[in-house]
């Protein structure tokens, strides 16, 4: 723990970290002590973590990297924090993301952007460590923790651990609870381990994963011992490639690595198929009408009233001025325009036209996954992401829609519920790290994690 929290403080031009919990590190350290001198310890006693800030952990501002929730300090803790707790893991402090978890590059956020730890140092130009889970993919690569926390709507666990070369595991929706963490879209939104290796995330998960009567969605399904499902025996699977993903000027880095984990798998004893999972191209443009739709609704919370940020009133205003002029100064670019398109597709003159018929789409996703696997598959690989990781600052000069075709890869297996890693998968040619993504059946995630591991 003390060796983190030093590392935390000699890496701060990283801007990983955004709170650090130096005492309540060093409080829990020394309990953790105990447990393990008394016996008692799990696997998780005793190591230091990192939280995203979307979760929210007692007495410790959790303010979703945005303005409005300015100085939040939740008085309850997240399901998925305190079961991290109760296994004996340390608290080193929170991790910087984009604001509300929108984003692919971690630049969206009131405390600044994160660096990636790769090229850090020296004059290159610094690249982004990806988002919305960058501070954890950056502190992960940096060695300031052990493993962290992140949450993955759309790719936002996969995508950074893709461009910093860690472990990414989002499992399968309800899997963990939601309960305290802060919402983005609700039906999308997942909790899970970032780690070095694969069976780091297969120890976190079995710490963070379980039932929560505090959270409907979350499935009362036994928590398996993801580690014991490691045999690295994957003789007889059957991993299929989806031809859809093979997209229309994929760089010859990424078919290459594509290829080499295919291999990998095929040379340890896999049987390596081509699929279709035809409505693949649809995917993007239904996550950014669902996406967006759920965001609108949970982000209405945010009025000056009950938490956070309120703005400065002049003589006169009402209270709609308060609302708006509150959530004006209080929501970054990117959030006003999800919040914006989110109220447009649900309003009544086009909720058939979008909202309803990205809802119809999404069943249409779902049922190829489903297809697939009724007809024996057991995982699916593609790449992560369509490029490594880009420089810093250039999200600023891309517009949206070219900085949410970078989730092309992640976003499909969210609107199907399903569990999907990101592991690493050597470097590009410019050595750069790239990631390759395993998507799994639901509940499975001991199997994916088994897979998983014959590619690293
Ligand atoms: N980049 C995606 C988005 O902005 C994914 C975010 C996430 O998974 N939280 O919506």
């Amino acid at each position: 723990t003390q060796s983190c929290l030093d590392a935390i403080s000699d890496a701060s031009a990283l801007n990983a970290v955004v709170t650090t919990t130096a005492d309540m590190a060093l409080e829990m350290a020394d309990s953790a002590d105990a447990r393990i001198k008394a016996g008692d310890a799990t696997a998780m006693t005793g190591i230091p973590l990192g939280v995203k800030d979307l979760f929210c952990v007692e007495g410790v501002r959790s303010q979703a990297a945005s303005k409005i929730l300015d100085g939040f300090t939740p008085r309850y803790e997240s399901t998925v924090t305190s079961k991290l707790w109760a296994s004996g893991a340390v608290m080193l402090g929170k991790l910087n993301m984009d604001e509300f978890g929108m984003g692919s590059a971690t630049e969206y956020s009131v405390y600044g952007s994160t660096v990636s730890p790769w090229r850090a140092t020296g004059s290159e130009t610094k690249l982004t460590a990806g988002g919305s889970s960058g501070g954890s993919a950056a502190a992960v690569a940096a060695d300031l923790c052990l493993g962290a926390t992140g949450t993955d709507t759309g790719g936002s666990i996969r995508q950074p651990a893709a461009f910093t070369g860690t472990v990414g595991l989002r499992p399968t929706y309800g899997r963990c609870s939601r309960w305290g963490i802060i919402a983005y879209a609700s039906s999308l939104d997942q909790a899970g381990p970032m780690t070095k290796t694969v069976r780091d995330a297969a120890i976190m998960l079995g710490a963070m994963a379980g039932h929560d009567a505090k959270d409907s969605t979350s499935a009362d399904i036994a928590v398996p011992d993801f580690e014991a499902a490691i045999t690295g025996d994957i003789r007889g699977k059957k991993i299929g490639i989806p031809r859809e993903y093979r997209l229309d000027g994929l760089s010859d880095a990424i078919a290459k690595q594509w290829d080499d984990g295919a291999a990998m798998l095929r040379d340890a004893g896999a049987e390596v198929v081509d699929i279709s999972l035809p409505h693949t191209k649809y995917a993007l443009p239904t996550y950014y009408v669902i996406a967006p739709a759920e965001a609108s609704s949970n982000l209405s919370r945010y009025d000056g009233v009950k938490y956070g940020h309120r703005a400065k009133l002049g003589a006169g205003d009402g209270i709609d001025d308060m609302y708006e002029k509150t959530r004006a100064e209080g929501f970054g670019t990117e959030v006003q325009r999800r919040v914006m398109l989110g109220a447009y597709v649900l309003s009544a003159g086009f909720y058939d036209a979008y909202y309803r018929k990205a809802q119809r789409v999404r069943t249409l996703i779902k049922g190829d996954f489903e297809k697939v696997f009724a007809d024996g598959i057991d995982a699916i690989l593609t790449p992560a992401t369509p490029s490594p990781a880009f420089a810093l600052g250039a999200a600023a000069e891309m517009n949206p829609v070219e900085m949410y075709l970078n989730d092309v890869f992640t976003v499909t297996l969210n609107l199907a519920g399903l569990p999907g890693i990101s592991v690493p998968s050597g470097l590009s040619a410019d050595g750069l790290p790239l990631g390759l993504q395993l998507i799994g059946k639901p509940w499975e995630e001991g199997d994916l994690l088994n897979t998983a591991a014959a590619l690293e």
